[in-house]
């Protein structure tokens, strides 16, 4: 079902643990919602990139699908608020981030991530912090902006 010009609620609900481990990861009603926003900034991160086409690593996590792939259990995927996501015809994750940072797209945390770029919106009716971080390795501390 598509929820925007070019996102889909499958891509944003795929997901490769859970189907590898059998479990669910169904979006209820809010998830859904939320996904919308998240469809909706992706279109505008699209059009900054070029129109480039986006690659979806994870949209919305279960708890138990977080728990598994070794999620933080306050993680914005389990409300379908975040996207993780790639987008190599633009060129790597850290050039992605670096565009992201310096656009007005609203934002409450951008992670540049090993590998993959992380957006994550705010729930509905709350601020943006507009928090930008780096994470370098599944075991590295988060740093502050992006450090390409
Ligand atoms: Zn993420």
């Amino acid at each position: 079902m598509k929820i925007s010009e070019h996102f889909t609620l499958e891509e944003f609900s795929f997901s490769e643990a859970a189907a590898r481990l059998g479990l669910a990861n169904t979006p209820i009603a809010i998830v859904i919602r939320n996904l919308g926003l998240v469809a909706a900034a992706m279109e505008r991160i699209r059009t900054l990139l070029g129109n480039r086409p986006i690659v979806v690593r994870s949209g919305y996590r279960s708890a138990a699908v977080n728990q598994a792939v070794g999620g933080v259990t306050t993680s914005a995927h389990c409300h379908g608020l975040a996207c993780d996501f790639v987008c190599p015809a633009f060129g790597t994750p850290a050039e992605v981030a670096l565009v992201i940072l310096k656009s007005g797209i609203e934002y409450d945390q951008l992670i540049l991530e090993y590998g993959w770029v992380h957006v994550g919106l705010a729930q509905e009716g709350l601020l943006c912090r507009r928090e930008a971080l780096t994470k370098r390795s599944p075991w590295a501390p988060y740093e502050s902006g992006i450090r390409a």
